[in-house]
């Protein structure tokens, strides 16, 4: 069978992929070689925050009397947590199913590779159409699949970074082996102390274990604002975290680690510095142009061959599961669009400069899920001045919300807006304190549609919210 649309991966891209060329009425074949929902839903976002759940229940509990509240004999299982996680993430891979199963698409479990097009050739399978349109051909398990496009959603993996004595020892994890785990680690040093490692210090700490950051920059989350990233690091550092900045790791051997000339000790390292490309089962398409092992886009996620599209972690762009889906809804729309015009290779829209949908990467939101909790969006104080562009800084602590000083007994946050000195629009937004990462969108909105503070402050927020730190900043 010839599909119109061939998908390699089956994470948040592709799955979000398949279900809006399939809703739009086309065949489409989706091959994953694990279970649908990638990192995000299988070994990544879903996991940590169903564990993450768990501890802060635990950690609630036992530091409830500031709020009045004496708990005793508070205790948690580990092995309940795991369980409880392990059925939520399989209900939602079960959700994911269904809906590419409502849409007929279909769905094939096994390592997809590309074949190169004298392979497809040969194999009789290298049909060209009338405008001399070339189509692709995928072997999975032994079977032959003919698409007119390609997407490569085939994500990122773990990077190992060259340490002598990181590979094959039994006493180093990365996070896919730590989420796995059944029972805690009685002790852990985590080298890398950006996302993966302080959201996983998160819960190790919560639940009592002793927790070791090793990040070799001068801060922890390097990309995020510096005064917000302070304010955890500090509280981080006084709740017994042993935080080390500016420290390289020289070498491990069994469960002990030097790093700057010192011995550490613990029962597990868990290494998070980083993800990398996956780009196996690519090898025929020679010449996909790649970018520090990246594949390389457009604006409408095409890569430079044509009829062949990728989104997501394998783009290098920005490795997160909502860039991912929106970059696959927005190559969908242009492989669409390109077919109503029959316009194969989208020649048009590449002459007009594109009058299509595309991602805003300048408005992405991201959330780190530490306690608490870190959110953004758009550029930072420090970008601005490297773009110098002219900007104003305001600040205002959380607690100037009437819910955040209720709910939040010890703690300050931090609400910092950038906004253009010029014309007043919001350029960012960056907060520290709960719950932040769930109005981090009202922020988003503004950045994307370029609102001004004048227009920001015509909005009205409930009350009482923490969300109202956002029209309090104005
Ligand atoms: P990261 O890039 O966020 O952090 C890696 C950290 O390791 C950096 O701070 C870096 O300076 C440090 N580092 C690198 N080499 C080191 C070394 N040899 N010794 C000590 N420190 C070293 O990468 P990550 O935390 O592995 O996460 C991978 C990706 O997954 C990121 O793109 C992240 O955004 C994404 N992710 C997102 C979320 C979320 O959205 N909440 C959660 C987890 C992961």
């Amino acid at each position: 069978m010839k599909y119109f649309l061939a998908i390699i991966g089956g994470g948040p891209a592709g799955y979000t992929a398949a279900e809006k060329a399939s809703k739009a009425g086309k065949d489409v074949v989706l091959f994953e070689q694990n279970a649908v929902g990638g990192t995000c839903l299988n070994v990544g976002c879903i996991p940590t925050k169903s564990l993450l759940y768990g501890a802060k229940q635990y950690y609630n509990a036992t530091h409830a009397q500031k709020y009045g509240v004496t708990a005793e004999n508070v205790a948690f299982d580990f092995a309940a947590m795991q369980k409880r996680k392990t059925i939520v993430v399989r209900k939602l891979v079960a959700g994911i199913k269904a809906r590419l199963n409502n849409e007929h698409c279909t769905l094939v479990n096994g390592a997809a590779k590309i074949l190169s097009p004298s392979e497809s050739e040969a194999n009789g399978l290298c049909s060209f159409s009338e405008q001399g349109e070339r189509s692709y051909c995928v072997e999975c398990n032994g079977q032959l699949y003919e698409a007119q496009y390609i997407m490569i959603c085939t994500g990122s993996t773990n990077f190992v970074p060259p340490i002598p004595g990181i590979k094959d020892n039994p006493a180093v994890w990365d996070s896919t082996d730590a989420l796995a785990a059944t029972e805690l680690p009685k002790s852990i040093i985590i080298v890398g102390g950006g996302v993966i490692g302080m959201e996983f210090a998160t819960l190790y700490h919560e639940l009592g274990v002793p927790v070791t950051v090793i990040e070799a920059m001068p801060t922890i989350l390097p990309n995020l604002d510096p005064e917000v990233v302070q304010i955890l690091l500090d509280k981080y550092r006084k709740a017994g975290i042993n935080i080390l900045t500016s420290t390289k790791v020289e070498s491990i051997n069994g469960n002990e680690l030097t790093a700057n000339g010192q011995q550490l000790t613990a029962e597990k390292i868990l290494v998070s510095v980083g993800r990398r490309a996956n780009l196996q089962g690519l090898e025929a398409l020679k010449d996909l142009e790649l970018n520090r092992g990246a594949i390389v886009i457009d604006e409408f996620c095409r890569t430079s061959l044509p009829n062949v599209y990728a989104c997501g972690d394998v783009t290098g762009k920005i490795m997160l599961a909502h860039v991912a889906s929106r970059q696959a809804e927005v190559a969908v729309a242009k492989m669409l669009n390109d077919q109503m015009l029959n316009d194969p290779y989208g020649e048009a829209d590449r002459s007009t400069g594109g009058r299509l949908e595309m991602v805003n990467y300048n408005a992405i939101p991201s959330v780190v899920y530490t306690n608490p909790e870190i959110a953004s969006v758009g550029i930072t104080e420090a970008q601005a001045e490297s773009m110098s562009i002219p900007v104003e800084v305001r600040k205002l602590p959380m607690t100037f919300s009437g819910r955040f000083m209720a709910e939040n007994e010890g703690e300050t946050g931090l609400c910092k807006m950038i906004i253009d000195a010029n014309n007043h629009s919001v350029l960012g937004v960056h907060m520290i304190g709960n719950p932040c990462s769930e109005f981090i969108s009202a922020a988003s909105f503004a950045v994307s549609n370029g609102y001004t503070t004048e227009e920001m402050q015509q909005v009205v927020f409930p009350h009482p919210t923490v969300s109202e730190i956002l029209h309090e900043i104005l």
